[in-house]
Parts: C-alpha cells; sequence; structure tokens
C-alpha cells in the first residue's frame, strides 16, 4: 500500500512519486483527468449493462413470442385441416346424394 506509484503528470508530463492530488512540480490536479476518466468509464459500463440488459430482454421476449406464434400457427393449421376434412365430407355425401347410383351412358 505504502509504494509509491508512478504517475505521469498530464500538464507538465514529469514523472512523479508522490501519492498526492496534486502533482509536486506544477501543481496540476491528478484528480481530475482520472477522475473524468474513471466517470467515462462508468457511465460507459453502466451503458453496456443497461444496453445488455434490454437486449437480452428483447431476445428472450422475441423468443417467447416466436413460440406463441408457433403454438398459434399449429393450432389454425389443425384447425383449417379439421374444417377441410368436414367439408370434403359434407361435398362427398352430397355428391352421393344427387348423383344417380348408376349412370346410364349410352
Ligand atoms: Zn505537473
Amino acid at each position: 500500500m505504502d509504494q509509491p506509484v508512478q504517475r505521469v503528470c498530464p500538464h507538465c508530463a514529469r514523472i512523479s512519486y508522490e501519492s498526492g492530488a496534486r502533482c509536486p512540480y506544477c501543481g496540476h490536479s491528478f484528480k481530475r483527468g482520472s477522475g473524468l476518466v474513471g466517470m467515462a468509464v462508468l457511465l460507459a459500463l453502466f451503458a453496456l449493462v443497461v444496453l445488455g440488459g434490454m437486449f437480452l430482454m428483447l431476445v428472450a421476449a422475441g423468443n417467447e413470442a416466436d413460440r406463441k406464434l408457433d403454438r398459434e400457427v399449429s393450432r389454425v393449421q389443425r384447425n383449417l385441416n379439421d374444417q377441410f376434412d368436414q367439408i370434403q365430407g359434407n361435398v362427398r355425401e352430397e355428391l352421393d346424394k344427387r348423383l344417380p347410383e348408376a349412370t346410364p351412358t349410352p
């Protein structure tokens, strides 16, 4: 912990080994620059986390919607098949009723 930190002053570009908040040569504050950078990094991380979370939520919602759509589509298809079968049966009955049993061909 007590090891001196080697820092380069962003203002005068001299290396200082003091742990103070200011450069011992020019008095420029180390804190402000690094603080801003830290803030930017934090903001970027925050944005990344938020965006990542939103992306994951969207993906999850999309998957759920896809599953629902799949279920819905297969249900509709089953219904259509049933109805088609019914119609076919009705038509056949109707045809059977209307057609004479034996069609005499001349
Ligand atoms: Zn300096």
